[in-house]
């Protein structure tokens, strides 16, 4: 007999992609397309930049999947109407995902096709590190500082650099961003803020760029526009592409109108959201509030909590890192228990969300509370003072 599930085709097996995958491969026919034939666990990858073999742990390959998925590996190129295409072929669906992230300088994001191939890649990047004596990143936000604090918390005598446009982590907390230099300043890394001089790559023996994501271009169908101009996908507030009710977008390449950090937290919970109106189709939610949350890795068992405007640092945000690791990786193989471990992780979140927003409401109320009492305090000591005449009277 036929099948009666519709086809969902995922486009990009990342964080976004992944979590649609667990949620409703029960419900629909999933064909999972993907020019690379693994996922990598991105926010962790320089630690396989110095152990090139913790890579396996950060991985799952595809064609090992436990949720029935028809893997397909091939670079989406276009997509017009319900058919999408792709180097050597096309598929048809019913509805589509577009998850297909950014793109990041080689080797930190890599779109090396095979994982064994990818390992070779780590582990010449690891011989040019050890062969390296002073090495440059170019751009101090959260990927060049935590590849700067990597690299000289385990080769302390290497000469590393930051050199930066703006200011380090100027797009985090002050605090994040204070205790970042402080531990850049300890592990003794060079750091130059403002930077506008002349490139300064031949003086180093090897540069990594970290100046940020860039986005694919591709088209959807040839009568409708949907890119800005970092071609990023415009959605609705269902995460729609505006033009096409059949196909959702979600992660790094999705620009919403509440234009959240992107984050794997963020392509998580919009590929939550994703999940849910795909299976209720006749209810389906708008895009809610994503808190922006982030860990810094700072090098030897260090790292920086960031939840919206508060921050922490130390080894707890290094242990907390390493656990959602473990939960996030081993839930995408399919590993029993898993999932659930995963959820609550998330519901946690979400009620760190409202303590930290029941926290605000009350700073914001306190300095008002002690406005009326001094107004009172004032008031009481006119009447005393009114009563003192009344007595000397
Ligand atoms: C070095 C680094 C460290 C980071 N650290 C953190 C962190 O600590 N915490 C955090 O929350 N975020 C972190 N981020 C950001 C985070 O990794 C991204 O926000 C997240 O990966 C986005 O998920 P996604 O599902 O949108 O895309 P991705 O995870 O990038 O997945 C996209 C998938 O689509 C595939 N693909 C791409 N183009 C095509 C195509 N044309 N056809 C077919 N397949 C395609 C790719 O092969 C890939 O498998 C970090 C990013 C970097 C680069």
């Amino acid at each position: 007999m036929k099948n009666s599930k519709k086809t969902l085709l995922i486009v990009g097996g990342g964080f976004a992609g992944m979590t649609i995958i667990t949620q409703t491969y029960k419900q629909f026919n999933i064909v999972l397309l993907d020019q690379k034939s693994y996922f990598e666990f991105v926010p962790s990858v320089f630690n396989a930049f110095i152990h090139p073999e913790s890579i396996f742990d950060l991985t799952l390959q595809f064609k090992q999947s436990k949720f029935g998925v028809l893997f397909i590996q091939g670079k989406l190129t276009h997509i017009e109407n319900n058919i999408a295409y792709y180097q050597g072929g096309q598929i048809e669906f019913d509805y589509c995902a577009i998850t297909i992230g950014s793109n990041y300088t080689n080797p930190i994001k890599s779109t090396i096709p095979k994982l064994s191939d990818r390992f070779i890649e780590l582990k010449k990047t690891q011989q040019k590190i050890i062969e390296s004596q002073t090495i440059l990143i170019i751009g101090g936000g959260t990927v060049g500082v935590e590849l700067a604090c990597e690299i000289k918390a385990a080769y302390k005598q290497k000469t590393v650099a930051i050199i930066t446009k703006g200011k380090i982590l100027s797009t985090m907390p002050k605090s994040a961003s204070v205790y970042a230099k402080k531990r850049i300043q300890d592990l003794g890394i060079e750091f130059k803020e403002d930077y506008k001089g002349p490139s300064l790559d031949s003086n180093f023996d090897l540069v990594f760029n970290c100046k940020g994501n860039t986005y694919e271009n591709i088209r959807l169908d040839d009568n409708f526009e949907m890119f800005d101009s970092k071609k990023q996908f415009l959605v609705d507030d269902y995460l729609k592409i505006r033009t096409n009710s059949n196909i959702f977008c979600a992660g790094d390449i999705c620009l919403s109108s509440q234009n959240e950090t992107k984050t794997a937290f963020s392509a998580e919970m919009q590929g939550e959201i994703i999940a849910y109106n795909l299976k209720h189709p006749n209810k389906q939610i708008k895009s809610y509030w994503i808190p922006n949350t982030y860990i810094i890795s700072l090098g030897g068992w260090k790292a920086i909590f960031i939840f919206e405007s508060f921050t922490f640092g130390g080894f707890l945000p290094y242990l907390m890192k390493l656990f959602i690791e473990v939960v996030v990786v081993n839930d995408f193989r399919g590993v029993i228990g898993f999932n659930i471990i995963h959820q609550i992780m998330n519901y946690i979140v979400y009620m760190m969300l409202y303590i930290y927003m029941i926290i605000q409401l009350l700073l914001a109320i306190a300095p008002l509370g002690s406005k009326i009492k001094q107004d009172q305090r004032v008031e009481l000591k006119r009447i005393q003072q009114e009563i003192e005449e009344f007595k000397k009277q």
